[in-house]
């Protein structure tokens, strides 16, 4: 068991809050941020803050050197309440509205991300001499929880946008990609940062040259299944830099959400009920007072397999089950092909922990589906429950 992991249940087992909840150790977080900066030593970081937007993991990390990878004029408000600086603040978002731009750029915001003409007017008008990054849309190995073809542009695309940018008095700092969430595949950055080199050296013929890449998130951790180390991403990354950008490397920007955060957290849940469909049935369902709508969104598709543990020891077998949340809607089912086992004699009103659920679980919950209020969060920093709560 991780520290992290023995300070969460100490907590739980002193304090016995309610459940469904999500307790964050935020030290965890601190450390994991060291690890990044220790990997990807030349980078910038900037955390992607809807992966987990509590109060507290935002001032830690602030307060620890991270900037912020931010979506609205709620998170940019959000991280400078916290300490941030809002010039280590990059709007990753390209679907903004015009009211969005100018609040962040009466903010202080002065880096947005972009991926169409009418955005990159809005940013000319809005945000006058600001540095645009322009998203490149990724054409590489699917990862376990894909963006599709939402976000970004195809090269020429992009090619035209930082022209545009610069005809408009912008500042055509650079390009973006984000290769998908969970990406488990490491050669998924190289088709994007070679792509990405064709341009720089393209528009620096025209005239508009770029300096600043931004990697995006992607990097994935184990939950049931393995993935590779920061290690192996951070040796993929600077590989292909150096083979793609031989002369001046440009200035790297990065934005994990999942990776910085997700271990942190671990969700404590109460079986309401295990039952039978039929007597010869082999499976049990298992319905949980935690599901698709109140913090275990990323369980559509079954993409994301957590990790479940009893919290009580059970000596005997275990055997195969259903999982399901516990509101009225057929889609919240957590895991039905997924194959999960749990002991034979587990019991209506016993707990199970849900390890590595620190991101895109709170965040995503639902405020009211079926009454079931939000996943609520608890943050420990030493140990202890921090004053936000
Ligand atoms: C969600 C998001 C991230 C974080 O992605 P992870 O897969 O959680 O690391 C980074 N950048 C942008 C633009 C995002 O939308």
């Amino acid at each position: 068991m991780s520290d992290a992991q023995s300070r969460i249940r100490q907590f739980l087992t002193t304090h016995a809050p309610p459940t469904p909840c999500l307790v964050v150790d935020v030290d965890a977080i601190v450390a994991r941020l060291r690890e990044f900066q220790g990997e990807f030593p030349d980078a910038r970081l900037c955390y992607a803050v809807k992966a987990n937007p509590e109060p507290a993991v935002i001032r830690a990390l602030a307060a620890h050197g991270a900037g912020f990878d931010v979506a609205s004029s709620a998170e940019i408000d959000l991280c400078i309440a916290q300490g941030a600086a809002p010039t280590s603040l990059s709007y990753g978002n390209t679907i903004k509205k015009p009211a969005d731009i100018a609040h962040a750029h009466a903010r202080g915001v002065r880096e947005f991300i972009t991926d169409s003409e009418g955005d990159v007017d809005n940013l000319a008008e809005f945000a006058p001499g600001a540095q645009v990054c322009v998203r490149l849309l990724v054409d590489g190995p699917p990862s376990v929880t894909p963006f599709g073809r939402k976000f970004g542009c195809e090269p020429d695309v992009a090619m035209d946008l930082l022209r545009r940018a610069a005809g408009l008095g912008l500042d055509t700092a650079g390009l973006s990609f984000h290769v998908g969430s969970q990406q488990l595949d490491l050669s998924a950055w190289d088709v994007c940062i070679a792509t990405a080199a064709k341009l720089f050296t393209e528009l620096a013929t025209e005239g508009i040259p770029l300096r600043r890449l931004n990697i995006g998130g992607g990097f994935g951790l184990a939950y049931s299944g393995s993935a590779p180390s920061l290690t192996d991403y951070a040796e993929a990354v600077q590989r292909s830099l150096q083979s793609h950008f031989p002369g001046q490397p440009p200035e790297v920007v990065m934005e994990p959400g999942r990776a910085l955060v997700a271990d942190a957290g671990l969700i404590r849940t109460e079986v309401i009920l295990v039952a039978r469909k039929s007597a010869t049935d082999r499976h049990r369902w298992v319905y949980l007072d935690v599901g698709r709508y109140n913090g275990l969104a990323e369980t559509e598709n079954e993409y994301i397999a957590y990790r479940f543990e009893t919290v009580a020891e059970h000596g005997g077998a275990d055997g195969p089950v259903i999982l399901a949340g516990p509101t009225c809607d057929g889609d919240d089912v957590l895991y039905q092909h997924t194959p999960y086992r749990l002991p034979l004699d587990l019991q209506a009103g016993e707990q199970l922990d849900i390890l590595g659920s620190g991101a895109y679980t709170a965040s995503y919950s639902s405020v009211a589906f079926n009454g079931i209020p939000p996943l609520r969060t608890y943050c420990l920093v030493g140990g202890e429950l921090t004053d936000d709560a």
